[in-house]
């Protein structure tokens, strides 16, 4: 025995506890799972990893529902792993801290957006976009290489343990039970629309208008351009101005086309669904720039044609992934400072009301973003 062992076993001794107790103990949680693919919610106990000295336990109080949840649960994006607790918009109190940590005590309210840790090494950690590491860590369904590869668990449960730096501080008079959303649905279109320059006087174009695109909106009209929105139905006209849309284009009547080829100078796509890219495409000005953030099923992947990039030349299209982290805190600021929100319908944390939210999403019925009020979990 060294002198080391000696020690600890004095010192427990004298503390009156043993070795195994003065390790720090693994959190116990709660939440909703679904146990198979395309299976309903059900009851799920479960423990998240103890919190070390850089993390932060957060108290869930509010939980967004994406469209992305939707895919995960039902295995359109690759084969998931079961029991499966979703959920990527977080947001709630901090009831614990690490020794290390210095931007969060006890009390202060935090976010918790589509990922939990990275390396922090390679050029896209360095460059404050987290979401491009090849290790980077999802909130849920995603093992976690920094923590004994462990299944990821989400936001649909009571708490959370996360790295200090992957949690974003709430602004002072935000409205919390709208926060949530914009962990997703804010940043994922808030930052191609600032990686493109969009500005005052700019012709934008929306495509889909549901939780992403009713946010794109906003952003894209408080930035000061002039902004289109494309849906299916005639059923989101209204909401359209309402949220400072100039025109609101039904895909399905090719008279609401009339005039826009080579008129705008940005369009975004947030369409969850098949559809054809190039005939957004063909919307663009010389030196326009199309960005997409919707990622349909991978057995209804949208293709875009060679022939219509070369045939409608110089105009740049680009992907986007949710955005860094710093960028997150950027985006939070900007919006509750402008009081750019999401327009949330709360729901009870319940199986059933997250089944029922769930079928509302997939027939296009929500408006625009459901949240769980984790709070109210029997
Ligand atoms: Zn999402
Ligand atoms: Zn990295």
């Amino acid at each position: 025995m060294n002198i080391n062992i000696l020690m600890v076993v004095a010192c427990a001794l004298l503390s009156g506890v043993s070795a195994d107790e003065n390790r720090q103990e693994r959190v116990p949680a709660k939440g909703f799972a679904v146990y198979e693919e395309k299976g309903s919610f059900q009851p799920f106990e479960f423990t998240r990893r103890a919190v070390g000295d850089g993390d932060v336990q957060i108290e869930i109080l509010y939980a967004g529902i994406c469209h992305s949840d939707l895919h995960h649960v039902r295995s359109e994006w690759g084969k998931e792993e079961y029991p499966m607790v979703p959920g990527h918009e977080i947001v709630g109190r901090v009831v614990g801290v690490g020794k290390d940590v210095t931007s969060f005590k006890v009390g202060d309210m935090a976010g918790v957006g589509c990922m939990v840790d990275s390396c922090s090494e390679c050029p896209a950690c360095v460059a404050h976009k987290e979401q491009y590491c090849k290790d980077v860590v999802l909130t849920y369904h995603s093992h976690d290489r920094f923590h004994g590869n462990e299944l990821t668990q989400g936001g649909y449960s009571d708490r959370i343990v996360v790295a200090e730096k992957f949690a974003v501080k709430i602004p002072q008079g935000a409205h919390l039970e709208k926060v949530a959303p914009l962990l997703c649905a804010g940043i994922t279109t808030y930052s191609p629309l600032r990686y493109a320059g969009v500005k005052k006087g700019d012709k934008v174009g929306v495509a889909g208008f549901g939780g992403l695109g009713h946010m794109a909106v906003q952003y894209a009209v408080a930035l000061g351009a002039e902004v289109t929105v494309f849906d299916v139905s005639e059923e989101k006209r209204g909401a359209a101005s309402e949220l400072g849309a100039v025109r609101y284009v039904n895909v399905n009547k090719p008279s609401d086309f009339q005039g826009l080829d080579g008129s705008f100078d940005f369009i975004i796509s947030t369409i969850p669904s098949g559809y054809d890219p190039a005939m957004y495409l063909k919307m663009l000005k010389m030196d326009g720039q199309m960005a997409i953030v919707g990622l349909p099923a991978f057995d209804k992947m949208p293709t875009i044609s060679l022939a219509s990039l070369i045939f409608q030349g110089n105009r740049k299209v680009f992907g986007s992934q949710i955005g860094g982290i710093r960028e997150t805190q950027e985006m939070l600021d900007y919006s509750v400072e402008n009081g750019i929100y999401p327009w949330v319908e709360m729901i009870e944390a319940d199986a059933a009301a997250i089944d029922e939210a769930y079928r509302k999403v997939l027939d296009g019925a929500v408006k625009f973003r459901y949240v769980i009020d984790m709070k109210t979990m029997k």
